[in-house]
């Protein structure tokens, strides 16, 4: 399965998927690593945390976990159970993995057998727990979700004020962190960032041997004083932008190349693609390329994507297709838009804070669908 490849400026240290896949996506695992250690130097707090879920951003977990481990991570989040019992594999022992959503009664045994760390994020999943642990006659280590404002997980403030009024519903936790997610981060002016905050600082307090962990990627920017014990950031490590607009201070981690696979000459009026809801007049050139959104490039960049060769860019014209696209390459010199010529479509000069918001979309969803058919190439992490 492994091996390495020669196409790549960069020595790559792991390569996987089909050799003649047309398609490469590059993970750059010393950007990454970079990026952990640019925004721990940013962070006031104990230590951020990263979340890793979703295979770390769609950029592989089994790669960026330990890379990440190696840039002095410590502290995970998954989503769910499973991510969590395959990031134990790799890592090991050492560093405290917490679930974001929390555990249910079937699921008990395997959070102990993994030293996982769950998420508790209502009454219920504070019972089980707690209630498993008083049967064990042990102290089980837990974090616990506060809601401040998503309505999505969390103790609503009813159960919160349960909680306090009833302190022995923990009596068998121990519990390492509390915290709470922010609905606006990446709007560093929305005035409800500091609401939240001010509800969340009032909410740690009642837990003064707790760690506090409010801040995601775009918490650690808003400054110092989102910053509490952990963070836990996400799209930031992997490149994507922390506020969804202007500036990029993270380094770049993906990027995606393709080969043009044919190009069509057009002299008189033709429809492109399904439902030609392009026509290309002519004198054009439309290139066909070997990505389509079963490989996660959106269905709905139809007519609206770009991509681009040696610095020109190049519209996405038609239907994205299952398997393919079709770019207008009439202003590309031809000895660079023939079947063979490499063209970039998600990084470098594809910025994934641009072709996201073309796609309606947010370059979290552009990364965490990245598909399986590419070659994968790693770079650096040692
Ligand atoms: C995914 C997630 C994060 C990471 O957020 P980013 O915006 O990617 O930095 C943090 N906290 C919670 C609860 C999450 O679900």
């Amino acid at each position: 399965m492994t091996s390495v490849s020669s196409a790549q400026s960069e020595t790559p240290s792991h390569s996987s998927g089909p050799d003649h896949a047309a398609a490469t996506l590059t993970i750059n695992l010393d950007a990454l690593m970079a990026n952990y250690k640019w925004l721990s130097k940013k962070f006031t707090g104990r230590h951020v945390g990263a979340a890793v879920k979703a295979n770390a951003y769609g950029t592989g977990q089994p790669f960026a976990a330990p890379a990440l481990f190696k840039a002095g991570c410590r502290i995970y989040f998954v989503a769910v159970l499973g991510e969590g019992i395959e990031l134990r594999e790799i890592l090991g022992p050492e560093p405290e993995i917490y679930v974001l959503a929390g555990v249910n009664k079937s699921e008990i045994s395997e959070f102990r057998a993994h030293n996982l760390i769950p998420v508790l994020n209502h009454l219920g999943q504070i019972e089980d727990w707690s209630g498993a642990a008083t049967s064990d006659n042990a102290l089980w280590s837990a974090a616990l979700h506060v809601d401040t404002g998503m309505a999505r997980l969390g103790l609503p403030d009813d159960e919160f004020q349960t909680l306090l009024a009833e302190h022995n519903r923990l009596s068998s936790v121990d519990l390492k962190l509390v915290m709470t997610h922010l609905a606006s981060g990446d709007e560093p002016d929305n005035p409800n960032n500091l609401i939240q905050r001010n509800s969340f600082q009032e909410i740690a307090a009642r837990f003064p041997d707790a760690e506090a962990s409010l801040a995601n990627g775009a918490g650690i920017l808003l400054g110092p004083e989102y910053h509490f014990d952990v963070a836990r950031v996400g799209l930031a490590l992997y490149g994507g932008n922390p506020f969804g607009s202007g500036p990029n201070p993270m380094s770049e981690v993906v990027h995606l190349k393709a080969k043009i696979l044919q190009v069509r000459k057009i002299d008189s009026p033709q429809g492109v693609g399904y439902g030609a809801t392009h026509r290309a007049t002519g004198p054009a050139r439309i290139a066909t390329i070997p990505v389509g959104y079963a490989d996660g490039y959106p269905r709905s960049l139809g007519n609206r994507g770009f991509a681009v060769i040696d610095g020109i860019r190049i519209p996405v014209v038609g239907r994205v297709s299952m398997d393919l696209i079709t770019v207008d390459v009439t202003d590309v010199p031809e000895h660079l838009s023939i079947p063979g010529c490499e063209v970039n479509l998600l990084g470098g000069d594809v910025p994934s804070d641009e072709l996201a918001p073309a796609a309606d979309t947010v370059d979290y969803e552009l990364f965490t669908r990245l598909g399986r058919r590419f070659k994968r190439t790693y770079i650096g992490g040692a």
